[in-house]
């Protein structure tokens, strides 16, 4: 009998990456045929390790990989993509690590990941782009966010009220995972202003690489902002995130 292919090779993003040890990095990736998965790279923090180049955040690249006991190896890499933007802008690092963030939350081990793989790449790719001001980020994060939870099995209901479908549905229930008519509204339902609704589902809709041509309202940024985070907290119990507190600390006033 032969042994089980203890290798294997995938691409992936680098969601995060942690010191673990004298030299070694401990890091989360996520792939496209296995989900998300944490990986140890030995030795990447020595200045000569081959590894070096491939294990930070932000990082889009091919990777060899042993099977562990516990935890897999990184054994060789190979990047494809480095978005340095993200280290080198202080004000764009947040947006960046809020994809992270959300994706790394979001997507489960051990599943095919393909379309937060490709939902990912696209929106730090994007994100990079430098006449993208303030509020074509935040857009930004919003359609990927709502895009992201489509794809995990999360899609929120923007179309009609989910209980009755009636057409006019104003308020969001973060509980009930989407909108609710007049009547139906009850709970934790907020009521929306009728622009948010549309704009919501054009986010969900629309290709990501367009959203940047939208131009949203104040009001309705700020309500969707705060639906998102109830919709987050209710289903994930995700508290406020490290980028979120880095894009309120850098931007007062701001809200995402
Ligand atoms: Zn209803």
């Amino acid at each position: 009998m032969p042994l089980p292919e203890r290798s294997y090779k995938t691409d992936a993003l680098v969601l995060s990456s942690r010191p673990l040890g004298e030299a070694d990095r401990l890091i989360e990736l996520l792939t496209w045929e296995r989900g998300k998965l944490t990986a140890v790279a030995r030795g990447a923090r020595k200045v000569k390790s081959r590894l070096a180049a491939g294990v930070d955040l932000f990082t889009y690249g091919h990777y060899q990989l042993h099977r562990g006991r516990s935890l897999d190896l990184i054994t060789g890499l190979e990047v494809k993509e480095h978005f340095t933007a993200f280290r080198e802008d202080a004000s764009l690092y947040p947006f960046g690590l809020f994809l992270a963030e959300l994706t790394g939350r979001l997507v489960r081990s051990a599943e095919p990941a393909p379309e937060p793989c490709l939902l990912l790449l696209e929106g730090w790719r994007l994100l990079c782009d430098e006449t993208l001001v303030l509020s074509g980020r935040m857009l930004l994060c919003r359609a990927f966010e709502l895009k992201l939870m489509a794809s995990t099995g999360f899609r929120p209901h923007l179309e009609g009220c989910l209980l009755c479908d009636a057409a006019e549905a104003l308020y969001f229930s973060p509980s009930q995972g989407g909108l609710l008519c007049c009547s139906c509204s009850g709970g934790d339902a907020a009521r929306l202003s009728a622009g948010t609704a549309v704009l919501a589902r054009r986010l969900l809709e629309a290709p990501l690489e367009q959203v940047k041509m939208l131009r949203p309202l104040a009001v309705q940024m700020r309500e969707l902002a705060a639906i998102a985070a109830a919709f987050r907290r209710y289903h994930f119990e995700i508290g406020e995130l490290r980028s979120i507190q880095l894009i309120k600390l850098l931007n007062p006033g701001s809200k995402c």
